[in-house]
């Protein structure tokens, strides 16, 4: 019986008529596809992208070197070297991330004490050659620099809901 069934469906094309009524549905429906890059997708303000290094307002560096966002890392993608400056603060002379490791969890930011390390929202990057998916502190700070105002204000709203 289903075979005979079958033979029905196929010799009456109800399988095509099935699709071509729902193509027909869609057809005037309101479109949902996002025309990237030209059009984007609403973003989260706790979007996970590159990561970037903060400055307090007067352009201080905020990391402390604890290297709690180090010891967290479950993927082993950030190195940190420190040493104690002259006024007996600890700043680092080394933090790297390497980005082919990282996996975007956020525990770094998370477990940071003094809101220095932070996923931005930027996520159009790509490298071409070796050695390019290290940040270097350097490259993170201006990350944080070009991104501060938008950072900042991320963190604003996310403390509003905590
Ligand atoms: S986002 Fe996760 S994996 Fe990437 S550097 Fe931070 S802690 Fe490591
Ligand atoms: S970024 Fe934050 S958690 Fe990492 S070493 Fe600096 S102060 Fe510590």
């Amino acid at each position: 019986m289903e075979g005979f069934n079958n033979f029905l469906k196929s010799l009456f094309l109800l399988e095509l008529l099935k699709g071509m009524r729902l193509t027909g549905r869609r057809l005037f429906s309101r479109k949902i596809t996002v025309q990237y890059p030209e059009e984007k997708t609403p973003q989260s303000n706790r979007f996970r992208g590159l990561h970037a290094l903060r400055r307090y307002p007067n352009g201080e560096e905020r990391c402390i070197a604890c290297k709690l966002c180090e010891a967290v890392c479950p993927a082993l993608a950030i190195t940190i070297e420190a040493e104690e400056r002259e006024d007996g603060t600890r700043r680092t002379t080394r933090y790297d991330i390497d980005l082919f490791k990282c996996i975007y969890c956020g525990f770094c930011e998370e477990s940071c004490p003094v809101d220095s390390i932070v996923e931005t929202r930027v996520y159009e990057y790509a490298f071409e050659n070796r050695g390019e998916n290290i940040m270097t502190k350097d490259m993170l700070l201006a990350v944080g620099d070009r991104h501060e105002q938008q950072i900042a204000a991320d963190r604003q709203q996310d403390a509003r809901f905590r």
